[in-house]
């Protein structure tokens, strides 16, 4: 590492004195000094101090075509040539809007053909919660309102997405969550699982929507939300059973399922949607981060054609929308992105090359004396650090240290990983290549060692 650079002291000073982060503990980061990030190429972005460091986030989960694509930028500039804004309100539209819904329209599930766009994954799982209880109003079934989701998910940070998400220090300010969301167990069997087989914990955890439907009443109820694989909770892939039966609990009952695909979405998990890997039918599909690759932002929500038929027809006007829905420089960005994800086979390239290879790697790192579990589907995995390996207890004291020991390892070493307690989080970019990928292995490897030389 290079040493600190006047440039980089004057960064945090500026920072220090004029900006709020968000999710960053203010005084803290104060102290210390933010990271300073300049410059991003493929899989790569580089500080302040020249230090080049392997993006194992893909930013926040979304840069999926790697960082600094001159084809985006030059779509941006033809667009902005054409016009930089127009609404979407009122019965208009202009050229990329109509393109990207219609290309959603075709690389989505069959049973959605309709999009609402939104600016991002928050405004579109605030768009679900109007848009659920309209459904059933429309239907005549105005009590059905309450949204069902769980515990230690993550929908965004508005009101409607911090309700929705099922985070304690989350629902812990700003008076969250609102009336009308209910919280069930997540699948999470590496933390929550106790004696029993990942299988029977899943079955376990699912039935906990059916056991909420009992006790809340299913004339009450709207929609269950959930993320296929939930993210920001730690990369919890739920346990083989999970999805079956919650499908088997809700086949023939009155309400909708929304996959939250904002991670999972646009070939994270090797396929185009989470939904896909797992088998889930989903009625409604949030989307946001991957569907631009973070280049601008924009999100939507995908619409399957039994909810858009009551929408569209004797749901009347959705009096519902936003400035930027369907903005025309972050759909430009989003067609061009889409179109680079199906140029360059990502989707496939997850499911057959990388993902596989990288998967190889990653779940030998479980073999660490310091990981209880390495797990990973598609290009999303998680480390679980723990002390006493043959046991699955988070039992290092004051949860959430050692996880910030490796986070800080990692980044001096070379790689962003993520902390979540005491797990280590990875998303990388799916355009990895095996020599970035080795890299990556190798990084994480020291940086699991240099942990355990500092913690035990
Ligand atoms: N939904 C999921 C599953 C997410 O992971 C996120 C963000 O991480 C959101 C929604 C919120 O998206 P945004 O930050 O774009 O509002």
């Amino acid at each position: 590492m290079t040493s600190l650079s006047n440039a980089t002291a004057d960064y945090r000073a500026r920072d220090a004195a004029h900006h709020i982060h968000p999710f960053s503990d203010m005084k803290s980061l104060n102290a210390e000094g933010s990271r300073v990030i300049v410059r991003g190429e493929g899989a790569w972005i580089w500080d302040s101090d020249g230090n080049r460091i392997l993006d194992g986030m893909s930013g926040l989960w979304c840069v999926n075509i790697g960082h600094g694509r001159p084809e985006i930028a030059a779509a941006i500039q033809r667009q902005m040539a054409e016009i930089s804004y127009y609404n979407t309100f009122f019965k208009t539209t202009h050229p990329p809007a109509v393109a990207l819904a219609e290309a959603l329209a075709r690389l989505s599930p069959p049973q959605f053909n309709h999009v609402f766009f939104c600016g991002s994954g928050s405004e579109a799982n605030d768009t679900v919660i109007r848009m659920v209880r309209h459904y059933w109003a429309t239907l005549g079934k105005p009590k059905k309102t309450v949204l069902i989701a769980r515990k230690n998910a993550y929908h965004g940070s508005t009101m409607g997405g911090g309700s929705l998400g099922g985070m304690a220090p989350i629902h812990s300010q700003g008076g969250l969550p609102i009336p009308g969301i209910h919280h069930i167990a997540q699948p999470y069997w590496f933390g929550e699982g106790g004696e029993a087989t990942p299988e029977e914990f899943g079955i376990q955890a699912a039935r906990e929507l059916e056991t909420a439907i009992e006790e809340l009443g299913e004339e009450n109820i709207a929609a269950f939300v959930a993320e296929p694989i939930q993210g920001a909770g730690g990369v919890i892939i739920p346990p083989a059973s999970y999805w079956p039966e919650i499908a088997r609990i809700l086949r023939g009952r009155e309400i909708l399922l929304v996959a939250d695909e904002v991670i999972t979405g646009f070939g994270r998990t090797g396929n185009w949607f989470g939904s896909q890997t797992f088998g889930i039918e989903a009625d409604l599909m949030p989307i946001a981060k991957g569907l631009s690759s973070g280049y601008l932002p924009i999100g939507g929500v995908m619409v399957s054609d039994k909810v858009a038929d009551v929408l569209i027809g004797p749901g009347g006007e959705f009096h519902h929308g936003f400035t930027y829905s369907a903005h025309p420089l972050t759909a430009a960005a989003a067609l061009e992105n889409l179109r680079i994800i199906e140029e360059e086979k990502l989707v496939d390239r997850v499911r057959d090359d990388i993902g596989p290879y990288l998967q190889k790697l990653w779940l030998a790192l479980g073999d660490h004396p310091l990981v209880g579990e390495a797990r990973m589907t598609g290009l999303m995995g998680a480390l679980e650090l723990v002390p006493n390996k043959p046991s699955r207890a988070h039992a290092f004291p004051d949860t959430g240290k050692v996880g910030t020991i490796a986070r800080d390892f990692s980044f001096r070493n070379g790689l962003v990983m993520r902390a979540v307690r005491d797990s280590l989080i990875l998303a990388p970019p799916l355009t990895l290549t095996h020599e970035e990928a080795d890299i990556l292995a190798a990084t994480a490897k020291k940086t699991l060692d240099d942990t355990l030389a500092e913690v035990k």
